[in-house]
C-alpha cells in the first residue's frame, strides 16, 4: 500500500492511500484533483474517507462518487453530503483486506472522527514507508492542532490524548500543510527543544523543495508538537508566563490554543 498526498486549494492535502489498482481517497475537498491522479496513477476509487463536515474536506464528494461509484463513509454526527455508511468511534471496517478502525476525535468540530489502520500491507513492492496508519483531518497537524470550532478545549485535549496513545510509529497523515507556521509558534513556546529545532530544519528544507513535510509520525509530534505535550514542563512554564491563572491541565491547554490563535 502506498501513502498519496495530493495538494489542493492552498494548503490541503487529499490522501489518496492505495495500491497497484485500488484506491481510497481522504476528505476530497477538491474532486478533479483526485480524478486527475486516478487516471494518471490509473486507479479505481472504491471508498471515501470523510472526516468532517468542513467543505474544502467534503466539496469533491458527490463529482467522485458520482463518476466511481465509491462508497462514501463519514461521521455520524455530521451533515456529510449522502448517502453516507455513518460512523462512530469503535465501528470498524475493511478495505482491500485492510482493517480501518473509527476513532470520535472532537474538538475542531463536534462529530470529528479519525481514521486508523492498525495494521497496514506493507508488501515490499508497494512499500510506502512501515507502521500503521492515521488520517486525522483536522485535529492533528505536524506541531499543532486544528483550531476549536465546535468543540472544547477539554474536548480537544482528550482527543490528542487518545490519538498520542498509538503506536509511535503511526504515519501521521494531516489534511494541511500548515507544519511551518506550526513550528514557528512552537519555537516561541519552546525556544530549547533541539528536536524541534532539528525538525524545523528538516522542514524547511522540504519545503523550500516544494515536498511535503507529511506524513509526520507520532514519536515525531510528541517529541515536537506543543499540543501533545501541554504537561510537560517547559510548556506549562511557557504557558503559565501569560496566562499565570491558567493551572489545570485543560485550562493550561485552552491558554496555548488561546495563544496559538494570536500568534
Ligand atoms: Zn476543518
Ligand atoms: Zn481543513
Amino acid at each position: 500500500m502506498q501513502l498519496t498526498p495530493l495538494p489542493a486549494f492552498n494548503d490541503n492535502y487529499l490522501w489518496l492511500w492505495h495500491n497497484s489498482s485500488h484506491a481510497v481517497v481522504v476528505d476530497p475537498g477538491d474532486g478533479e484533483v483526485v480524478m486527475q491522479a486516478l487516471a494518471r496513477l490509473q486507479l479505481h476509487l472504491d471508498a471515501i474517507l470523510v472526516t468532517h463536515h468542513h467543505a474544502d474536506h467534503t466539496g469533491g464528494v458527490n463529482l467522485l462518487r458520482q463518476a466511481t461509484q465509491a462508497v462514501v463513509y463519514g461521521p455520524a454526527g455530521e451533515n456529510i453530503p449522502g448517502p453516507c455508511v455513518a460512523l462512530s468511534g469503535g465501528d470498524h471496517f475493511d478495505w482491500q483486506g485492510q482493517r480501518i478502525e473509527v476513532m470520535d476525535v472532537p474538538g475542531h468540530t463536534a462529530g470529528h472522527i479519525a481514521y486508523f489502520v492498525p495494521d497496514p500491507d506493507t508488501s515490499p513492492e508497494l512499500a510506502g514507508g512501515n507502521g500503521p496508519v492515521l488520517f486525522c483531518g483536522d485535529t492533528l497537524f505536524s506541531g499543532g492542532c486544528g483550531r476549536l470550532f465546535e468543540g472544547t478545549a477539554a474536548q480537544m485535549l482528550n482527543s490528542l490524548d487518545r490519538l498520542a496513545a498509538l503506536p509511535g510509529a503511526t504515519r501521521v497523515c494531516c489534511a494541511h500543510e500548515y507544519t511551518l507556521s506550526n513550528l514557528r509558534f512552537a519555537l516561541a513556546v519552546e525556544p530549547a527543544n533541539a528536536e524541534l529545532l532539528a525538525y524545523h530544519d528538516r522542514c524547511l528544507q522540504l519545503r523550500a523543495q516544494n515536498q511535503p513535510t507529511l506524513p509526520s509520525t507520532l514519536t515525531q509530534e510528541l517529541a515536537i508538537n506543543p499540543f501533545l505535550r501541554s504537561r510537560q514542563a517547559s510548556v506549562v512554564q511557557a504557558v503559565q508566563q501569560r496566562s499565570p491563572s491558567a493551572s489545570d491541565e485543560v485550562a493550561v491547554f485552552a491558554q496555548l490554543r488561546e495563544w496559538k490563535n494570536q500568534f
